[in-house]
């Protein structure tokens, strides 16, 4: 194989998932490992940042012939860049890695959806077999099973039902910006009541649903709806529509459907491997929190295995796993998405067996979803790469 040059392209470095990437880049070192070259879909000829070396302006992310220059390409814009430039790009003949966050080409087969530490072996096998298309997993899915993937690699899975409680940074910067100028506005409506210590709560209630339901359209532009105080239980596009409401899929959302699809293709289980698919299935819902993906998670396992053995099993399958007690002062103290925001650790609590008998097991975890859901498979691959 030949060795993979480190002249690497970076779109979409400024959004969201792209600085939290370029932070843990810097953090790890990365840069000093390549030659960055950055490049803007909407401030070409601008100031590149502080990382850049040779290229010290914003390079033309729609320019084809600037982007095939590059070894690798990482690029975190978004589905519609993908979509746009990627055919363009391999059509004109490049033949470097893409290394990307979009959920565009995750399903291809010619991809790999790529989370390291759950794995490798795929990773390794395709990347040998001449594979160069790396993209990211979806976040809750990527950080589910940074959780609970030890149960899966165990082969102890039969099925696993999801249901979400996704944070607002999930559908971007301007997402988290919309959700505190939606509190900001429904703090203003009741702060005079607020400071008055005998002031009517139900008046208090009944004005925050009032501005709740009557938000301007610039105050919802991203979510529709206020998500402030309130809760979205859809998330991303309708993937039913047109099915018997008996058939499997019939009001399924995008998001729910990744969550069987992509948990599969990661663990290299389905009909393009050879072998039966485990089913995962639930609802995913927006939530008011700023960072961080929970998910509450119920197991029917193939066979009783203690819960003590359970958690040892979750405890040691990677280094950033951590196992909360499963009691009152450690849950609500350590599996939040306050406690978990802006770290590496994936809680995981609440494991406990349920009332449906020995085999069915519920789980909560928690995962920073811009980190391992998002910036940190990309800057592991890119290593991969490097040093293959
Ligand atoms: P984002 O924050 O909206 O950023 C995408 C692009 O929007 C930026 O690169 C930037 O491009 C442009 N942009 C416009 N206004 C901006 C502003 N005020 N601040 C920053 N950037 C702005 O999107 P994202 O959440 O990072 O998502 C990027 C991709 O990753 C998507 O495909 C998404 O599905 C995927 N992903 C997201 C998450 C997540 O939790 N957010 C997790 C996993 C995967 P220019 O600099 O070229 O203008």
């Amino acid at each position: 194989m030949k060795k993979t040059g480190n002249l690497v392209g970076l779109v979409g470095w400024r959004g969201m998932v792209g600085s939290v990437l370029m932070d843990r880049m810097q953090t790890e070192g990365d840069f000093d490992l390549i030659d960055p070259v950055f490049f803007s879909t909407s401030s070409v000829g601008g100031k590149a940042p502080a990382q850049a070396k040779n290229e010290t302006t914003l390079q033309d992310a729609n320019d084809i012939c600037a982007l095939q220059k590059c070894d690798i390409i990482l690029s975190a814009q978004g589905g519609d860049y993908t979509t746009l430039i990627f055919p363009q790009l391999r059509s004109a003949g490049w033949q470097g890695h893409w290394i990307d966050a979009a959920s565009t080409l995750r399903m291809n087969d010619d991809a790999v959806i790529v989370l390291d530490p759950v794995n490798l072996p795929v990773i390794q096998k395709a990347l040998h077999s001449g594979i160069r298309n790396w993209i990211g997993g979806n976040c809750t899915v990527s950080c589910m099973l940074m959780g609970v993937g030890a149960l899966y690699k165990a082969g102890l899975v039969e099925w696993m039902c999801t249901q979400t409680y996704q944070a607002a940074s999930g559908g971007g910067a301007q997402h988290m910006r919309e959700l505190l100028t939606q509190f900001g506005t429904l703090y203003a409506e009741v702060q005079p009541l607020l400071d008055n210590s005998h002031s009517s709560i139900l008046e208090i209630d009944q004005r925050v649903v009032d501005k709740q339901r009557n938000l301007s359209d610039i105050e919802t532009a991203h979510f529709g709806v206020a998500l402030g105080g309130s809760l979205i239980p859809w998330i991303d596009k309708d993937l039913g529509v047109g099915r018997h409401p008996d058939q499997p899929g019939f009001g399924v959302s995008r998001e729910e459907w990744k969550g069987m699809a992509e948990t599969n293709k990661i663990l290299g289980l389905g009909a393009a491997f050879g072998t039966p698919e485990i089913p995962v299935d639930g609802l995913c819902v927006r939530v008011g929190a700023m960072r961080c993906h929970s998910q509450a998670l119920t197991f029917k396992l193939k066979q009783n295995v203690p819960t003590p053995d359970l958690e040892a099993m979750m405890a040691a399958d990677n280094p950033w796993v951590k196992v909360v007690p499963n009691t009152r002062e450690a849950s609500v103290r350590d599996l939040t998405p306050v406690a978990v925001s802006g770290t590496m650790t994936i809680a995981v609590g609440r494991v406990r067996k349920l009332a449906m008998g020995p085999e069915y097991v519920s789980a909560f975890t928690i995962g920073d979803q811009l980190l391992w859901g998002a910036a940190e498979p990309l800057r592991r691959m890119l290593r991969i790469l490097l040093a293959a």
